[in-house]
């Protein structure tokens, strides 16, 4: 503490912890002026404090620095008030150090807000910032994130110092394009982003501008640097929240990187969203329980020929999804998210429901249905529904037969969760449902295995009759004999040239399937039906 005049600024008394602090003599104190004090230029009036921050704590006139006799500066927060000292006006001033403080202060804001390299705020202080923009925006907001590449050639070839300058420089070309006060941040190594005002139009056009100006070189280490970047667009919806406006964006960056357009839209490009669902996306599982929902699932059926009669023996159901924004998505890309995600029975369920409906529906129409194949995974064995008792349920509720309707297992699923494929195929039996065994030569192919399962035929795959005709063929003979041997019954799958359906026949295969009788297709296609098979190769699509 000390006491200084109020008019002149001379210092007239100190305390001991103020000549501890500061360094000088009390005979030395009493010759200075706060001024002398002061670290930093012209001082504000009585010099101990500048207003830097404003903020004023547990009644403090405010923070100021001030410098030691040895030079070294301190952080203070000075407490003044007014008093008369031997009949002189002066001021009572209490100062505390609060270097350490301040120091951690400004260290943790800044590492946990900031970016060390740009100085730009990172991803806390975007979700932190974004509330404030969602309240102050009244259009529509769209976050651009912005992904540099490059980077790894810099740092291998130039250094990483050099690889820090070009990312330090990357930050003050965005700063200039978006504007001094623009909300913008660098998330991490490689990535920016920006929110902006705007709809779509407006959100491409700021990405355009950040692409072309990514395209001038850089310098770096004394040389040009290149670096190019990807920019993925979300827009806000009413009410959006900033991690999730995020992931969206993020997604579409990685999905403009796959598809090799430099720009991509979450929501409005449809690769987008596929990249989405190939990469687990987080929206998933809503969408595909939606998909179930909102009508989006199809069920095409591809016909299956009994090769020594040559006419349609039956059809397999297929599902489908159509999706309003996305298109046609076929089961590869959404049946493992689908079960990974939980909703592959809901999914299951409405395509044994939907190829019941259509069998009565056939039947009303007075065509002679075929049976039906419908595929289920290993997960719809797993939980507590039972899907035997579903089957019984839509069989019923249609007036359909039993012997309309058979199941596909694939080999694997069969013999990983051996005890609940048990009971279904006890249940199936007992109901009078087929069961056939999907995908044969694809898992473990043990026919001496499968034996003890009951199931009624087994399907060949594909890639076995592409190898057919390429030295594969005794295999394929063999697989037939043998499961011949165990009653069972054979389809080949993927049969796409003459030449295999002839060696199939040749070899006694029961049915086949596959582009060369035909692809999966709708409900009212009448090829479903042709007694003789017509071949016309034109016709047929992969
Ligand atoms: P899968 O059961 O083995 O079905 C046969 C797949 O082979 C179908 O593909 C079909 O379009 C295709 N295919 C048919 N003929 C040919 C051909 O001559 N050449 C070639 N290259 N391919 C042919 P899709 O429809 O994409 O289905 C793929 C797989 O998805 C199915 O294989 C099945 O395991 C699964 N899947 C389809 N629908 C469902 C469903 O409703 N539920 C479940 N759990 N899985 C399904
Ligand atoms: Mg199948
Ligand atoms: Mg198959």
């Amino acid at each position: 503490m000390w006491i200084r005049e109020r008019r002149t600024l001379r210092i007239l008394e100190v305390n001991d912890a103020a000549i501890a602090m500061y360094g000088y003599t009390r005979d030395e104190f009493l010759a200075l002026r706060v001024t002398d004090i002061s670290a930093a230029g012209r001082r504000s009036a009585g010099g101990e404090t500048a207003p830097r921050s404003g903020r004023r704590t547990r009644q403090a006139d405010g923070l100021a620095r001030h410098r030691r006799k040895n030079g070294h500066e301190l952080d203070v927060e000075v407490t003044s008030r007014p008093l008369t000292y031997e009949g002189r006006d002066a001021v009572l001033v209490a100062v505390r150090d609060v270097t350490f403080e301040r120091a951690l202060d400004e260290r943790f804001r800044h590492y946990s807000l900031r970016d060390s390299r740009t100085g730009l705020g990172n991803r806390s202080q975007l979700v932190l910032d974004s509330a404030a923009l969602q309240r102050a925006w009244q259009q529509p907001v769209a976050l651009l994130m912005i992904e540099i590449h490059g980077l790894r050639t810099v740092n291998v070839e130039l250094g990483r110092d050099a690889g820090d300058e070009v990312i330090i420089a990357v930050g003050s070309t965005l700063r200039i394009l978006f504007g001094e006060e623009a909300p913008l941040f660098h998330l991490a190594g490689q990535t920016f982003a920006a929110f902006v005002e705007g709809d779509e139009a407006q959100a491409r056009q700021h990405a355009n501008r950040v692409l072309s100006a990514m395209r001038q070189p850089y310098v770096a280490a004394g040389t040009e640097a290149f670096v190019s970047a990807h920019v993925g667009i979300a827009i806000g919806e009413p009410g959006w929240d900033a991690g999730e406006l995020l992931r969206l964006a993020d997604a579409a960056v990685q999905s403009a990187k796959v598809s090799g357009s430099r720009v991509a839209v979450f929501n409005t490009d449809p690769h987008v969203l596929r990249h989405v669902l190939r990469s687990r996306g987080f929206t998933l599982e809503s969408a595909l329980l939606h998909a179930v929902q909102e009508n989006q699932l199809r069920t095409v059926y591809q016909p299956i020929l009994d090769v020594a009669a040559g006419t349609i023996a039956g059809v397999e159901a297929l599902v489908r999804w159509q999706h309003p924004q996305v298109g046609l998505l076929l089961p590869g890309e959404f049946i493992p998210h689908a079960e990974r995600a939980g909703v592959i029975f809901d999914i299951d369920s409405w395509v044994l429901s939907e190829s019941c409906r259509q069998i009565a529906a056939w039947r009303t129409a007075g065509i002679t249905p075929r049976p039906v194949s419908v595929n289920l995974s290993a997960r719809d064995l797993d939980g507590a529904l039972d899907i035997a008792d579903h089957i019984r349920r839509e069989l019923e509720r249609y007036g359909v037969d039993a012997s309309l309707l058979a199941v596909e297992l694939t080999e694997t699923t069969a013999l990983h969760n051996r005890e609940a494929v048990e009971r279904l195929l006890d249940d199936l039996r007992a109901m009078g449902v087929a069961v056939a065994l999907d995908d044969f030569g694809t898992g473990y192919s043990m026919l001496d295995r499968i034996r003890d399962l009951r199931v009624d035929r087994i399907k060949i795959d594909r890639t076995f009759i592409r190898r057919a005709l390429n030295g594969g063929g005794p295999l394929v003979t063999a697989v037939i004999t043998m499961a011949h041997d165990l009653h069972l019954e054979v389809v080949a799958e993927g049969v796409e040239r003459d030449e295999e359906l002839a060696m199939l026949r040749a070899h006694g295969c029961d049915f086949a399937q596959g582009y060369l009788i035909g692809e999966p297709m709708p409900a009212d296609d009448r090829r479903l039906w042709a007694d003789r098979m017509s071949r016309r190769k034109g016709s047929r699509k992969r």
